[in-house]
């Protein structure tokens, strides 16, 4: 059975996309099977995988509204792993759900015939607390929240600490992965303040991981790869390689002792 690890934050631009992109091509060098679902009609993590979201006939949108099979949506990449793309047309799926029975079970009863084919499923949610994401947290093992170091960083995680709760009825096992302190600066004071506030709010849910602020990690995706391959060296690609041990750690023994890189 897959993992299916719904990377969620309502709050826009905090390194979702980032976060799913390289830590699905970090686990992939780890020897892992793993599917990227892009669920947000920006696109991104679709781009930021290689391929071109202009240029596709069917994407997650056909995939939630029935109309197509999982395995004819599937796309492999450069950094091997598989995509499941999402382009504009997914906002359709948003409206056309209101209409559909057990609309926020749409992705799970999708996803069925693929429980075994990978070790890992990532799922890259839009920033809002929509039925897109509905859809993912029901489809969910356990959720990522990334959450950039700065003064804001809290706000709206209540929201969505309420909505799992919520999603719980439908998906009572549903859990909290990890929380990952993102675009980090150390020269930073608010940047050390809140990631010290994040631990102590969080305690052991806060990866030892944290992703310093690095540009490498923004110019990738213009390449249309995961700076786990466009850089490999830089300090963003081992940071997302240290989070993918801890991902890892975590599954075969349950604690996060062990595997963290702090820069
Ligand atoms: P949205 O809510 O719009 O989907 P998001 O939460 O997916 O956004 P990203 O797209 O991953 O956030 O990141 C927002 C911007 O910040 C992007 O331009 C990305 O390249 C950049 N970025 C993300 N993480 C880092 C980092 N650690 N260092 C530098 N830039 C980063
Ligand atoms: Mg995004």
């Amino acid at each position: 059975m897959s993992k299916v690890i719904a990377i969620a934050n309502q709050k826009g631009g905090v390194g979702k996309t980032t976060t799913t992109v390289n830590l699905a091509a970090s686990l992939v060098l780890k020897k892992r099977r793993v599917l990227l679902i892009d669920l947000d009609p920006q696109g991104n993590a679709t781009m930021g995988s290689g391929i071109d979201k202009n240029a596709l006939e069917l994407t997650a949108n056909e995939l939630l509204l029935g109309e197509a099979e999982i395995l004819s949506l599937l796309h492999p990449t450069t950094g091997g792993y598989d995509v499941l793309p999402a382009n504009g047309e997914l906002t359709a799926a948003e409206v056309g759900l209101l209409e559909v029975d057990s609309r926020e079970k749409r992705l799970l009863n999708a996803m069925a015939s693929i429980r075994d084919t990978y070790d890992y499923v990532l799922i890259d949610c839009p920033p809002s607390l929509n039925m897109l994401t509905v859809n993912a947290l029901v489809a969910a093992t356990s959720l990522l929240i990334p959450m950039q170091c700065e003064y804001y960083a809290l706000e709206g995680l209540t929201s969505l600490l309420s909505t799992i709760e919520k999603i719980k009825a439908v998906n009572a096992t549903l859990y909290i992965e990890g929380i990952l302190r993102t675009m980090y600066d150390g020269r930073n004071r608010l940047s050390q303040e809140v990631s010290e506030q994040l631990v102590a709010h969080f305690g052991d849910k806060v990866y030892k991981t944290i992703i310093p602020r690095n540009v490498r990690l923004a110019e990738a995706p213009s390449h249309g790869l995961p700076c786990v391959l466009y850089d490999k060296d830089s300090f963003g690609a081992l940071a997302y390689l240290a989070l993918a041990n801890e991902v890892i750690a975590a599954q075969s023994i349950k604690t996060r002792k062990g595997s963290a890189y702090v820069s």
